[in-house]
């Protein structure tokens, strides 16, 4: 029986992991669930999954959750606001916590269970890009353990499984990306939010639906892939794959690949690795190759995707760089969901903040939230030039 704490379970990644949970009673036992501002939904998962906890991430709400508990004739607990977070990823009664908040602002909770040794689900992309070198060195002083969530990183772990230390030292990354709603539009000046968010295969939250249309998605899991694997920017090759049924490849010294295949449905990552190393069912739709039809790939096209080498520059800047690229991006990509910026100048307004702060690198959390706060400042000057 494993005990967990899921943080963001009331988003695509939250919902589908608790599907999977529910498939298995007996093997799981949710301990504490989270959101940040949707207490009614937090409450009914809360009560339909027998949470002992429910935090709501913004204080102002915890009396709605509570009463929302309360008429649903729970007795979960409701508690609100950073300090929560933290202790719920931390609960001695825990053993796994899934990090599935959206954006910088899952680092504190993710960071908090890796420092308690935690086996650590890692959906939440943004935490690893910004705090990558933390993260790491957490895990391995707590003697934790960090399983993929992300389904490229996820099909990694798996095809790199049974490889030793010198086999994966002269690997080759292969991340396939779906190319997103835009792949094959060549006007993008009048996108709109709700046509970025359309992503062809994967149904998702916003944020990451917009990332995945620049390909700044694709970015942020190059750099993710980096810190998980121990890889440079020069090992790690993306490739367009529009059907989204190979997650990702590993190349071999022998000329070998090996590619995890399956559905485009994260309840099979999920199932992984919140099984790991078992193997249980996860509710998605097998693949049918004799329906499959043709499986084809291409090279992205930076010119018209530039955030996917705007993140190989920060990779390769090193320190800090990634966290400013991280911060300068949702700054941008909430200034698009709400209509203050276009589709076409997310690209140059990440681009102006990389030009303008170089960071110094970053020795604790503290140096990082500062730095992570100014670059949030300068791109709120970029969004308003380019608006
Ligand atoms: P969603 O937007 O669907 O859900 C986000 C969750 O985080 C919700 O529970 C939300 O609560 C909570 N949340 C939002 N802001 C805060 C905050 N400031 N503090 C605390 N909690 C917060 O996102 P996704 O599920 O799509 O993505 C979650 C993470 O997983 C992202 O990092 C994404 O990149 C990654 N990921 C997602 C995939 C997918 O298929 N969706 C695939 C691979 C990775 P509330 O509902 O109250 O707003």
């Amino acid at each position: 029986m494993r005990t967990i704490t899921l943080l963001g379970a009331t988003g695509s990644i939250g919902t589908s992991a608790l599907d999977v949970v529910a498939r298995h009673p007996g093997r799981y036992r949710i301990h504490a669930l989270t959101a940040q501002s949707n207490a009614a939904a937090l409450a009914e998962l809360a009560a339909r999954h027998d949470a002992s906890v429910a935090v709501i991430g913004d204080v102002r709400r915890e009396g709605e959750l509570r009463d929302a508990l309360r008429a649903r004739g729970s007795n979960c607990v409701a508690r609100s606001g950073p300090t929560a977070l933290a202790e719920v990823a931390q609960a001695p009664e825990v053993d796994t916590v899934l990090a599935a908040i959206v954006g910088a602002a899952g680092l504190m909770p993710t960071l908090a269970a890796a420092q308690s040794g935690k086996r650590l689900l890692l959906a939440n992309k943004e935490a690893i890009v910004c705090a990558g070198s933390l993260l790491m060195a957490a895990i391995r002083e707590a003697g934790g353990e960090l399983l993929p969530v992300d389904s490229e990183h996820n099909a990694i772990h798996q095809c790199l499984a049974g490889s030793n230390d010198e086999q994966r030292g002269q690997a080759r990354l292969v991340l396939t990306a779906s190319g997103g709603p835009f792949l094959n539009r060549l006007d993008l000046a009048g996108v709109t939010p709700d046509e970025a968010c359309a992503h062809p295969n994967w149904v998702m939250g916003r944020k990451i639906s917009v990332d995945s249309a620049t390909l700044m998605n694709k970015g942020l899991e190059v750099i993710e892939a980096s810190w998980l694997f121990g890889m440079p920017a020069e090992r790690i090759d993306v490739v367009i794959h529009p059907q989204s049924v190979i997650h990702s490849m590993v190349e071999f010294p022998d000329g070998s690949v090996l590619a995890q295949l399956g559905s485009p449905d994260m309840r099979t990552p999920l199932a992984y690795a919140l099984a790991w190393p078992d193997r249980v069912e996860s509710g998605a739709n097998r693949l049918d190759f004799k329906r499959l039809g043709a499986l084809t790939f291409e090279a992205p096209d930076l010119a018209r995707f530039p955030c996917l080498s705007f993140a190989y520059r920060a990779l390769r800047a090193g320190g800090a760089t990634s966290a400013v690229l991280n911060a300068a991006n949702e700054v941008a990509v909430e200034a698009f969901l709400e209509r203050r910026l276009p589709f076409i100048r997310i690209a140059p307004t990440i681009e102006q903040v990389l030009d303008e702060y170089q960071p110094e690198p970053a020795a604790t959390v503290d140096d990082l939230l500062e730095i992570d706060s100014l670059a949030r400042e300068c791109a709120a000057r970029a969004v308003a030039e380019h608006a």
